[in-house]
């Protein structure tokens, strides 16, 4: 057995060890301090079922390492990682169809697994183990006399695995190859657009998410919420478009440096369309940014780094959470109970000229680390490179944390960011599924990849439309030698995550959902504090109760009053008609102008052309790889954003575009019906009216961008 082995072996035995001692700290803790977390005779009953099922289920795909050296890139710096897509996960949109003999051959051997009443064993009582009222799995009971619902797998791609033991648990019918008539559900691996030819049911995938969430798009969409509510958005680290905003980026942290001197900042720089930590770097200085590739000008995104993360056994980690959107209108969001947390496989040391480059030390990407040599592949959900979020919460309430509050927070967090997404979402929407024309409906399980700073302040790193659904990792079994294994954690997590999103998009259960459930509680209540069972969403008698959680509208008191810029987007929506396009024409925005009646003395209709002109030309250079002529959404919000300022002499922007839109919303609502664009199943174009003018925290002197650059690396040396 090689040395790696051995050493892994030995580590994980450690990590044991470690856990064990946790574990004795954690009894000594009242109960209701830990109420979300799993007894620790879960975890000792997890740990036993993941090892049978791992011993017994050991898969016989092998493939030989020819590429062995390249593979060992423990040490390796930062800037030398060369693309290593692995085929474990499908991130950010980007196809990566593994090899479909794996694929297959995992299948065949996950068939030979399925126990004698249809379902699969170790998954199904994972699974049950983690949700806490565990319901019976009496396969007899589930089959009601009424139709199957249908599925259709033949896009599912890496997610496959999961999606099958979720289908087989829920006893509908899977549709492997496609179908000639229409499936209730249809499954895509990668985007909206993997089958062209839907009109009716429900897909898995939103048109234009992958879009929305590529690095830049993000950062737009937050920066955007930010200028309209600093405070409130203030989880998202500040960061600077590339290479548009270099200038602006270089200026700052001079100003910043020359102010004080003790300040040593560091960046981390991302590709905008990369993935899985490809060509990321930190830097300390501008001068070090790499901004040209060959002779192209690489578009990324500089962000402020955290110095500060909260560890675990000295090594940094992140949270991967995943969040279904069920609905864009009404808008409907589920936080999944459980999570991953994947760690680093060197300790952590505060960013220092020296170990800038040590890749193990500052990113967390699974697909990074699990090639160093520290990677531990455990069959806990508890220890290893990749544990549960429960596990980890559980260490750190050991530890006297308030978890609720920590939960509460990330609740915020996803809310908010969803709340950001949202309205260009619906222009996306709508130019592929334009009301009145035959198309499916929506939803999209998310993955949010999220820090916590040592302060337990969690901070979003970024949004994955395609998180992994892998159940299964690659393993070097002896020198050379690779099997595809079955990951229990992976399992545990994901198959929960997708048999119940499945639940929530029942047909038969989508007919009779009340989206009532307004009542509030505060984000707190929502995940920590569980009765045990929960009867509104407790669908199906003989399945665990959900793992997935309504937060929206659930929290719509608390967070309705940001739903500001998809009010401007109604308005953006109205007059953009339903041609599929995602530009406003000129006409369009004279139209806008005169129907809300915005043009005076002091604001001729030719000052409204040249203000369409400079920002659609400005945008349009910033968007190279748009197709389409017109105003962007964006561009109409910053046209927006002018107008209120021009218009309203309040102080803060957040009040005047406050102010425009109701003097926008009081002209429209006198026109004609025929003129709005009829609404459409999920996304009726007129705003849902969510009162922004009872927002609690109207305080704010400046506007975001004439604020002093202040970054939390400062704040953070107050932790
Ligand atoms: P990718 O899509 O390539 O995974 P991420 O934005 O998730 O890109 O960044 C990769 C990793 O880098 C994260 O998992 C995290 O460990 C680290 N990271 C990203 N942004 C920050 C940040 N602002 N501060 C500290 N660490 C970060």
């Amino acid at each position: 057995m090689s040395d790696h082995y051995e050493r892994v072996k030995i580590e994980l035995q450690q990590m044991k060890a470690v856990e064990s001692e946790a574990a004795a700290d954690v009894e000594q803790l009242s109960p209701a301090s830990v109420t979300s977390v799993p007894a620790e005779v879960s975890f000792a009953a997890r740990r036993d079922l993941s090892r049978s099922s791992i011993n017994g289920r050991s898969r016989s795909k092998s493939r030989s390492k020819a590429d062995g050296h390249e593979r060992q890139v423990n040490g390796k710096q930062l800037s030398d990682l060369t693309p290593q897509k692995s085929d474990y996960s499908q991130e950010k949109g980007q196809s990566r169809v593994s090899n479909e003999q794996n694929v297959k051959g995992t299948l065949r051997l996950l068939k030979g697994k399925t126990a004698a009443n249809g379902h699969v064993e170790s998954c199904q009582r994972q699974t049950d183990l983690k949700c806490e009222d565990h319901g019976k799995e009496d396969g007899s009971k589930v089959a009601k006399k009424r139709r199957a619902v249908t599925v259709d797998t033949s896009k599912a791609k890496t997610s496959l695995e999961a999606l099958k033991m979720s289908i087989r648990q829920l006893k509908w019918k899977e549709f492997p190859m496609g179908r000639r008539t229409a499936c209730d559900i249809y499954w895509h691996g990668v985007s909206f657009h993997d089958n062209e030819n839907i009109v009716s049911g429900q897909v898995n995938k939103f048109p234009g998410m992958i879009e929305m969430l590529r690095k830049i798009n993000l950062s737009r969409a937050v920066r955007t919420m930010q200028e309209l509510f600093p405070e409130e958005y203030n989880f998202y680290p500040r960061s600077w478009i590339l290479p548009e905003e270099y200038q602006l980026f270089s200026s700052q942290i001079r100003l910043l440096k020359d102010s004080d001197s003790t300040l040593k900042p560091t960046f981390i720089v991302k590709p905008d369309s990369g993935s899985q930590g490809d060509g990321i770097y930190l830097i300390r200085d501008p001068a070090d940014l790499r901004v040209i590739s060959g002779s192209q000008i690489k578009q990324a995104v500089v962000q402020e780094y955290i110095q500060k993360p909260l560890l675990i056994d000295k090594l940094k980690f992140d949270i991967r959470l995943y969040v279904l959107v069920r609905s864009l209108e009404p808008l409907e969001i589920y936080i999944a109970k459980e999570g991953l947390s994947r760690f680093c496989t060197e300790p952590y040391q505060e960013p220092s000229q020296k170990n800038l480059s040590h890749v193990f030390m500052h990113l967390t990407n699974y697909s990074l680390n699990v090639h160093s040599g520290n990677f531990v592949h455990s069959d806990s959900c508890s220890t290893g490179s990749k544990r549960t979020f429960s596990s980890v919460l559980y260490r750190i309430a050991s530890k006297g944390v308030d978890i609720k509050k920590v939960w509460s927070d990330i609740i915020a967090l996803v809310i908010k960011t969803v709340i950001a997404l949202v309205p260009e979402l619906k222009v996306y929407y709508q130019a592929d599924i334009p009301p009145g024309k035959p198309g499916p409906t929506c939803f999209q399980i998310l993955g949010f990849d999220i820090l916590l700073m040592k302060n337990l302040k969690p901070v979003l790193l970024e949004v994955n439309a395609n998180p992994s659904m892998r159940i299964e990792h690659e393993q070097e079994v002896s020198p050379g030698v690779y099997e595809y294994v079955p990951s229990p954690v992976d399992e545990e997590v994901k198959v929960g995550v997708i048999r119940d999103t499945l639940r929530l998009m029942d047909p038969a259960q989508r007919k009779q959902h009340v989206t009532s459930n307004t009542e509030g509680g505060s984000p707190e209540d929502a995940i920590v504090v569980e009765t045990g069972s929960d009867e509104k969403e407790s669908l199906t008698d003989s399945l665990p109760s959900l793992c997935l959680k309504q937060v929206f509208p659930k929290y719509t008191k608390q967070f309705n009053y940001l739903r500001v810029v998809e009010r401007i987007a109604a308005i953006f929506l109205r007059f953009l008609g339903v041609k599929g396009t995602m530009r406003l024409g000129p006409t369009g925005f004279r139209t806008f102008i005169r129907n809300c009646k915005l043009s005076n003395s002091s604001f001729s209709m030719a000052s409204v052309d040249i203000l369409y002109i400079d920002i659609t030309r400005r945008w349009a250079g910033m968007l190279p790889d748009s197709r389409e002529a017109g105003m962007s959404l964006q561009a109409f919000i910053e046209a927006f954003f002018y107008l209120a300022a021009r218009r309203f002499k309040a102080v803060l922007l957040r009040e005047q575009v406050l102010l425009l839109l109701e003097v926008c919303e009081g002209a429209l609502e006198g026109q004609s019906h025929s003129e709005k664009p009829r609404p459409h199943r999920s996304h009726p174009t007129q705003p849902s009216a969510p009162n922004a003018f009872s927002s609690p925290a109207l305080t704010r002197r400046h506007h975001l961008r004439h604020q002093p650059l202040q970054l939390s690396a400062k704040a953070n040396t107050e932790n």
